[in-house]
C-alpha cells in the first residue's frame, strides 16, 4: 500500500514537471553535464581501471571509460594514444594509395581517377620522398610513378596474376586500420578494449600471413605443389595464433612477450622458403635486391618488437614519453617501414612474374 501511494506521488511529480515542460532529458542535463567533464578529464596510471593497467611507465594523459563519441573526437586532441593512432592512420592512408594507384592499372576509371590526383599533388613530390629514402624505396617508388602509362604500353606483355599481391596490400590495410581502431576505442569499456584487442591480434596475424602471399605465390608460381604447402602452412600458422590469442588472459600486459615470440616466430618461418628460393634462384639478378629488402622488412619488424617487448625509452624515465616517443609508437613506425619494405619486393616478383613468365624461371 504505501508504495504503491509513493509510486502515485512520483507520477504526480512527473505529470506536473511535463506540463511544465521538462522532459526527463533535459532533467538529467546539468547533473549529465557535470559527470561527463569530470569522465572526459585526462587520469594519471594510478586511477585507471585494471584492465586498462597496461603499461606502467606511461604515467599520465590517459582517458579512461569514455563514452564512444569522445573517444572519437579524441582523434584530434593530445593524449598518451594520439600518436599510435595517427601512425598507423598515415600508413593506412599510404597502403590505400598504393592499392589505387595498382588497382588504376586495370580499372580504366580508378585511372583516371589517380591520373587526377597525380596531376593535382605533382608526382616529383613522390620523387622526391622517395630519393630521400634511399635507394630501396626509391626502386618501389619509380614502379608506381607511371600507372597509367605503363599499362598501355606492357598490355601485349604476359602479366602475372594480381590478386595475391593486392591481397598482402589488403592485410596491411586492415592491420593498420585494426591497430588504429583498437587505440582510438580502447579506453571506452572492458568490453570493448578486449574486443578490440582481439581484432588488433587477428590484424598482426592477416598482416603476417597475406605478406606471405607474393613471394610465395611469385617465387613458386612454376612449382604449385610448394607454393600450396608454403600459403597452406602459414595460413594454418595464423589460424592457431589467433585462436591462442582469443583467450581474453593473453591480452593482459604480462603476455606481451609471449603474444610478440607468437608473431615473431610466425614471421620467422619465411626464413625456409626465403632460403628454398634462394637456392631455386641462385642465378637470378633480382636475387639479391628481393633479399635485400626482405632482410630490411625483417630488421625492421624484429627492431619494432624489441622496442614493444622491451617499453623502451619510457622504463628509463616513467612519465616522460607519455605523449611522444614511447616504445609503442616507435613500434608502430617500424612497422610501417617493415611493410614497405616488404611492398618494396612485392613489387620485384610480380614484375619479374610479367616479364619471365613461367617457363623462363626452371
Ligand atoms: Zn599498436
Amino acid at each position: 500500500m504505501e508504495s504503491n501511494h509513493h509510486k502515485n506521488k512520483q507520477n504526480t511529480v512527473m505529470k506536473a514537471e511535463e506540463e511544465q515542460g521538462l522532459t526527463m532529458e533535459e532533467k538529467e542535463k546539468p547533473e549529465n553535464e557535470g559527470k561527463a567533464k569530470k569522465q572526459w578529464k585526462l587520469v594519471s596510471y594510478d586511477e585507471l581501471p585494471g584492465y586498462m593497467k597496461e603499461n606502467e611507465f606511461i604515467k599520465n594523459y590517459y582517458r579512461a571509460e569514455w563514452p564512444l563519441k569522445n573517444a572519437l573526437f579524441s582523434f584530434f586532441s593530445w593524449h598518451n594514444e594520439t600518436l599510435n593512432i595517427w601512425t598507423h592512420v598515415l600508413g593506412f592512408i599510404v597502403f590505400l594509395g598504393l592499392t589505387l594507384l595498382h588497382v588504376s592499372h586495370h580499372v580504366p576509371e580508378v585511372a583516371q581517377f589517380v591520373g587526377h590526383i597525380t596531376w593535382t599533388i605533382p608526382v616529383s613530390t613522390v620523387e622526391n620522398v622517395s630519393s630521400n629514402l634511399g635507394n630501396f624505396f626509391g626502386e618501389a617508388a619509380s614502379y608506381i610513378k607511371p600507372p597509367v602509362i605503363v599499362s598501355a604500353s606492357e598490355k601485349s606483355a604476359p602479366v602475372a596474376v594480381r590478386w595475391p599481391f593486392f591481397v598482402f596490400l589488403g592485410g596491411a590495410m586492415f592491420c593498420l586500420l585494426s591497430s588504429s581502431a583498437c587505440h582510438l576505442f580502447c579506453c571506452h569499456s572492458r568490453r570493448l578494449n578486449l574486443f578490440l584487442l582481439r581484432v588488433d591480434y587477428a590484424g598482426i596475424a592477416i598482416m603476417i600471413v597475406t605478406s606471405f602471399f607474393p613471394p610465395i605465390y611469385y617465387i613458386f608460381q612454376c612449382d604449385p605443389h610448394w607454393q600450396l604447402i608454403y600459403l597452406v602452412s602459414i595460413s594454418a600458422m595464423g589460424f592457431v595464433t589467433v585462436f591462442t590469442l582469443l583467450s581474453p588472459q593473453f591480452s593482459a600486459g604480462e603476455f606481451r612477450a609471449y603474444r610478440a615470440t607468437l608473431f615473431a616466430g610466425m614471421g620467422l618461418s619465411g626464413i625456409i622458403p626465403a632460403l628454398h628460393a634462394a637456392v631455386v634462384n641462385w642465378g637470378e639478378p633480382r636475387r639479391n635486391v628481393t633479399l635485400a629488402y626482405e632482410a630490411t622488412m625483417a630488421t625492421a619488424y624484429l627492431t619494432g618488437t624489441a622496442f614493444y617487448v622491451a617499453r623502451v625509452p619510457e622504463r628509463w624515465k616513467p612519465g616522460r614519453f607519455d605523449l611522444a616517443g614511447h616504445s609503442h609508437q616507435i613500434f608502430h613506425v617500424f612497422v610501417i617501414a617493415g611493410a614497405l619494405a616488404h611492398y618494396g619486393a612485392a613489387v620485384i616478383f610480380l614484375r619479374w612474374r610479367d616479364e619471365v613468365g613461367c617457363a623462363a624461371a626452371l
